[in-house]
């Protein structure tokens, strides 16, 4: 059976010319570390350095912004608790109710240690409302330090946060910024020169480099303690050995993206849109979640009422087809999305809510195959279902 991979906002397929970009590292010539001082070494730490302009140009920073991490949600985690160290328990907290945990939870972290925190909410399509942003910010007292964090993109409804006025609002009251970009990294242009972020976090196995590397950038003249302490590595911001073949294929995820992007984005875009359309077509009782006019080319959520988002990605990964749901199986009992429940989806189809995520590697032909299983297995589950609008019992 072939797999039709439409969960990308969870990962993605290392992209061919990455694999063959990491391999020389891993043989006979290039193990060295970068901060040896013998040649061997050196050489190693030459194609750092060329791989950290490639990375800095990717998003228009400079090369000494970038911290290569392990992940984003040690790059999250190394801002939000390396900002709250710098400035101590004075720090406010400001992010919204639709982060990813590696936001949240650091941020539910600070307010358990005493930080004035605060969770953004949203509206029904997903959006916050930036006057209340710049209320909030207003209450702060001159001179103390307040952390916005707020999420370029989101990953399970793919809406876009407009970052800009963001940023200016931010920086209107002297607030420090933060913003979550791993979903719309190699989806459509990041320019912090443009978008004047202080931090920002990014993951490479989001964009085709693998699982395991990630960056941090931080903005001449932003201060945060260092979240690893040990050697003296990326200039004493973030301790231990660089992991030089995954920062290589980082840097050549980003070339990939930075070349191909506008390309790949309007095919995406006719896929994602084509699905949608045919879903809306073809299935009853079905909402698009969030904003469809400002929203990743990639990513399509949607709901199904008065069924379970999990019984369909079940269903469909039978027939080969990967796709996610926005709950998480806590404990026995499923847990509606916090995203989909933060927008106010109606109760009858916050369950039913499933994402499907496309990248450069998906085909129309792979559209069409889930435009034709997918109906079915709706069709079916309704009639097992107990819920429904003609049914004794309608909601849950
Ligand atoms: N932030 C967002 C928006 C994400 O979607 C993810 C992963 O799903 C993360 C952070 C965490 O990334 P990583 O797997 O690199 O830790």
């Amino acid at each position: 059976m072939k797999t039709v991979y439409f969960d990308n906002n969870a990962t993605t397929r290392v992209a061919p010319e990455v694999l063959d970009a990491m391999l020389p590292y891993f043989g006979e010539e290039l193990y060295g570390n970068p901060s040896s001082m013998h040649a061997f070494g050196g050489g190693v730490a030459r194609h750092l350095d060329r791989a950290r302009e490639e990375v800095a140009r990717f998003i228009n920073a400079e090369p000494d912004e970038i911290i290569f991490t392990s992940c984003a949600t040690e790059s999250d985690n190394a801002a939000i608790r390396g900002t709250a160290e710098y400035y101590g328990s004075g720090l406010r907290v400001i992010t919204t109710a639709v982060e990813h945990p590696a936001v949240l939870q650091p941020c539910r972290r600070l307010k358990a240690l005493g930080h004035e925190m605060l969770e953004l909410p949203v509206d029904g399509t997903g959006q916050l409302d930036l006057d209340q942003l710049d209320a909030e910010l207003a209450k702060t007292s001159k001179g103390s330090p307040t952390l916005v964090s707020i999420m370029y993109a989101n990953n399970e409804t793919g809406v876009i946060f407009p970052m800009e006025r963001i940023s200016e609002i931010c920086a209107a009251h002297g607030a420090i910024l933060h913003t979550d970009a791993v979903q719309i990294a190699g989806k459509a242009p990041v320019d912090v020169k443009k978008v004047p972020v202080n931090m920002l976090s990014m993951s490479g196995h989001k964009f085709h480099a693998p699982k395991g590397i990630g960056l941090l950038y931080v903005r001449r003249g932003t201060y945060l303690k260092p979240f690893l302490l040990g050697g003296h590595q990326e200039s004493s911001r973030r301790a231990g050995t660089e992991n030089v073949p995954y920062i290589i294929g980082l840097a050549k995820a980003c070339e990939l993206a930075r070349l191909g992007m506008a390309r790949e984005a309007t095919a995406l875009t006719a896929m994602r849109d084509k699905l949608e359309a045919g879903i809306l077509a073809t299935c009853p009782n079905v909402r698009v979640n969030g904003d469809r006019a400002h929203r990743l080319p990639n990513t399509l959520n949607v709901s199904f009422e008065y069924i379970e988002g999990e019984a369909i990605a079940y269903r469909l990964s039978d027939l080969g087809i990967c796709i996610s749901t926005g709950s998480a199986c806590a404990s026995g009992s499923l847990d509606p999305s916090h995203v989909i429940r933060a927008m106010g989806v109606p109760f009858t189809a916050v369950h039913g809510s499933v994402r499907f995520s496309l990248s450069r590697y998906n085909t129309m032909d792979e559209v069409d195959y889930v435009l034709r299983e997918l109906p079915p297995v709706i069709r079916n589950l309704r009639e097992l279902s107990p819920f429904g609008p003609d049914k004794d019992v309608t909601t849950f």
